[in-house]
């Protein structure tokens, strides 16, 4: 998997790899990464990628051209380039798109600031866009990486062990059951008696007795749509 990163702050995003599963994946080959700067694309002599905006009113906005010109070339070079822009205004990312996301080659994240994109970028070049939660950040930097961290997670040879994969919450589609470690007890407080039993068809009737009732409590939108199945 290839990850571009169209941002004006390539710090924010670099970082992150430098660390943990990732970086691992990098070294592996699994994963490549690299940035685009808009700035390095402008036509101005002062690398100016805002403006106001049209219709007036508090904000600046990125403008059309270092965008368009720059999207266009990572197009020309990848014919594989499949193009996502965060943005409040997108579908919220789910579990079934970080799967799906997974199996294209090359994913281009571009990373909005101030009030946003002029539109026009995004008409043109847009493949999808995605909202990550209804609130509003400052930038597209955050959401981009949370985006590829889930994406990352469903390529093949990314995790040290796959099974978590398919154990972790909103795959069945229920929330995880919770986990426990050592000691059996600690200040008072027990692993549920049964995990330490060792009986494995019973640890995991429990497992899922647990996972329905943590879904029904913090997630009924969950529950709700798991029971109509079931
Ligand atoms: N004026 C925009 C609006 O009200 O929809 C918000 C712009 S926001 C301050 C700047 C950039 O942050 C956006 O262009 C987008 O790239 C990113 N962003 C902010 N919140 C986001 C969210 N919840 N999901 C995805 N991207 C987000």
């Amino acid at each position: 998997m290839r990850f571009s990163y169209v941002t004006l702050f390539e710090g924010l995003i670099a970082s992150y790899f430098e660390d943990s599963i990732l970086k691992r994946a990098i070294a592996k080959e699994l994963l490549s990464v690299e940035f685009f700067n808009p700035r390095d694309y402008t036509l101005n002599k002062h690398g100016k990628v805002d403006d106001y905006q049209a219709s007036g009113g508090a904000g600046l906005v990125l403008f059309p051209q270092p965008l368009f010109d720059l999207l266009r070339s990572i197009k020309q070079a990848s014919h594989e380039a499949y193009i996502i822009f965060p943005t409040p205004s997108g579908k919220l990312f789910t579990q079934n798109d970080a799967k799906r996301l997974a199996h294209k080659k090359h994913l281009v994240f571009v990373s909005g600031r101030y009030e946003g994109i002029d539109e026009r970028v995004i008409e043109t070049f847009a493949d999808e866009l995605f909202c990550i939660g209804d609130y509003v950040l400052t930038g597209g930097e955050l959401p981009s990486l949370v985006m590829s961290d889930a994406i990352s997670r469903n390529i093949k040879g990314v995790l040290g062990n796959e099974d978590s994969l398919s154990m972790e919450s909103f795959e069945s589609p229920l929330l995880e059951a919770p986990c426990f470690s050592k000691p059996p007890i600690y200040e008072n407080k027990s692993v549920p008696s049964e995990f330490l039993k060792g009986n494995h068809a019973k640890i995991s009737s429990l497992k899922n007795k647990m996972s329905e009732s943590k879904t029904k409590y913090f997630r009924p939108d969950l529950f709700s749509r798991f029971s109509a199945k079931h």
